[in-house]
C-alpha cells in the first residue's frame, strides 16, 4: 500500500530544506522555493496558487497546495498598554501564549514565547506560576513573527526570545526558528537582530556556543551575586551553579565589540547591598558583559519587594565604580526586553494538575 508523504510544514523549513523537499518530491528547484518564500514571507499571502510563478504550472501547483501545511493560530486578544502591544495567540490545543511588540526609537522589537508555561520555577516570575505545559513547535514560534508582521502590520526588525518559557529548554525548536527567520528571501531577521535569553541552562549555552554564531545575542538572567542568593530565587542554580555558568560564558563566542547581556533584577533586601555589588562585579569582570539593572516589579502573593529609587541608583553607581558597563531598565518596554518572566498573566486552558512539571533543583 502506498504511504502518503507527510505534509510540508512551511514555517518549519529553511530555504535550502524547502528546496530539497521540492527536488525530492516533484523534481523542482530553488526557483519555486524562492517563489513560495516570497509569496508567504514577503507578500504575506499564504495562498501560493495566486503567485505568478505557479500560474503556468497548474498540476504541480495543485499537488503542492495539497502537500503544504500552513498552520497559523488566531490572535484572540490585543492589549495596548504603556506604548506596548501585547497579543495573545490561541494554539490548536486551546493553550494561549503571549507576544509583545515594543516600539524602539527607529524600529519595532518583537518579544516571543517559546513554551506554554515554564519549568524553571524562578520565584519572582509570573510565568513560573503556571508550571510547564509544553514546548512550542517551530511553526508556533515563527508564527508569532508572521502574525505580528502580516496580521498586525508591524515592521519588526528585532526578535527577542524573552517571552514565556526558557528558550534553551526548547533548544532544537528555537534554533530551527532562528534559521527559518533569518533568510533574506523570507522573514529576513538576521542573527545580529536576534537575542536569546536564558535563566542559565549551561547545557543549552554550550550547545549554542558550538554552533559558533557570534552574531547572535545571548542574555542571561543572573539576578544574584552569589550561589546562596541565586539558589533561593532560581532553582536552576542547584543544577548549574554560578561557577559552571561562568565557565560556559567564558567560552561563548562573541562578535567584535559584542557582549553578553546580564540581567539583574534588583530586589529590596535580597540582592541590593554594597557587598552584593562587589561580588557581582568580581564575578563579571573576566567576562565581556553589559548589565541591565531592572528594579523588581512586585507581583501579588510573592514575598519580594521593589527597591527604592535611590537604592537602584546607588547599586548602579557601585557597579560603575567597579568599572562594570551597566544601564538601568525602567520602563515597562525595557523590562519586557530585559529577560523572561515578565509575561504570563494570560490564563491558560484549564489544566489537569498532573500535567504540570516544575523544575525544582
Ligand atoms: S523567569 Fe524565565 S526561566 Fe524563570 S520561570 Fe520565568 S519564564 Fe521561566
Amino acid at each position: 500500500m502506498e504511504t502518503k508523504s507527510p505534509p510540508i510544514k512551511i514555517f518549519e523549513l529553511t530555504f535550502s530544506e524547502l528546496t530539497s523537499e521540492l527536488k525530492n518530491r516533484y523534481d523542482k528547484g530553488a526557483y519555486y522555493a524562492a517563489a513560495i518564500f516570497r509569496e508567504i514571507y514577503v507578500n504575506g499571502n499564504t495562498h501560493i496558487s495566486k503567485a505568478p510563478a505557479f500560474l503556468r504550472s497548474e498540476t504541480f501547483c495543485r499537488q503542492l497546495c495539497q502537500d503544504l501545511e500552513i498552520n497559523l493560530n488566531p490572535i484572540t486578544e490585543i492589549i495596548e498598554e504603556e506604548g506596548l502591544t501585547k497579543f495573545v495567540t490561541e494554539l490548536k490545543d486551546g493553550f494561549k501564549i503571549e507576544s509583545v511588540i515594543v516600539p524602539m526609537a527607529t524600529h519595532y522589537t518583537l518579544c516571543i514565547s517559546t513554551q506554554v508555561g515554564c519549568k524553571m520555577g524562578c520565584r519572582f516570575c509570573e510565568t513560573a506560576r503556571h508550571g510547564f505545559l509544553r514546548n512550542l513547535s517551530v511553526e508556533e514560534i515563527v508564527g508569532q513573527l508572521y502574525m505580528a508582521k502580516f496580521r498586525l502590520g508591524v515592521r519588526v526588525r528585532n526578535v527577542v526570545f524573552m517571552g514565556m518559557g526558557e528558550p534553551l529548554d526548547n533548544y532544537d525548536n528555537v534554533v530551527q526558528a532562528v534559521r527559518v527567520m533569518e533568510d533574506q528571501r523570507g522573514m529576513d531577521i538576521p542573527k545580529r537582530y536576534v537575542s536569546i535569553s536564558t535563566s542559565g541552562r549551561v547545557d543549552g549555552i554550550r550547545k549554542l556556543a558550538a554552533l559558533n554564531w557570534p552574531q547572535l545575542n545571548l542574555a542571561v538572567s543572573l539576578n544574584a551575586p552569589n550561589d546562596r542568593i541565586r539558589s533561593k530565587i532560581m532553582p536552576i542554580n542547584n543544577i548549574y551553579p554560578m561557577g559552571k555558568l561562568h565557565e560556559a560564558l567564558l567560552d561563548f563566542p562573541i562578535k567584535n565589540n559584542g557582549a553578553i547581556y546580564i540581567e539583574y533584577v534588583l530586589i529590596k533586601h535580597l540582592n541590593d547591598r554594597r557587598e552584593h555589588a562587589r561580588q557581582l562585579a568580581d564575578y563579571l569582570k573576566p567576562l565581556k558583559v553589559k548589565v541591565n539593572l531592572i528594579p523588581y516589579n512586585p507581583l501579588a502573593d510573592l514575598p519580594f519587594e521593589a527597591p527604592d529609587e535611590k537604592d537602584v541608583s546607588q547599586f548602579l553607581d557601585w557597579l560603575v565604580e567597579e568599572k562594570i558597563f551597566v544601564r538601568k531598565r525602567s520602563s515597562k518596554g525595557h523590562n519586557i526586553l530585559a529577560g523572561c518572566g515578565m509575561l504570563g498573566k494570560t490564563p491558560h486552558r484549564t489544566t489537569n494538575l498532573n500535567d504540570l512539571t516544575i523544575f525544582d533543583g
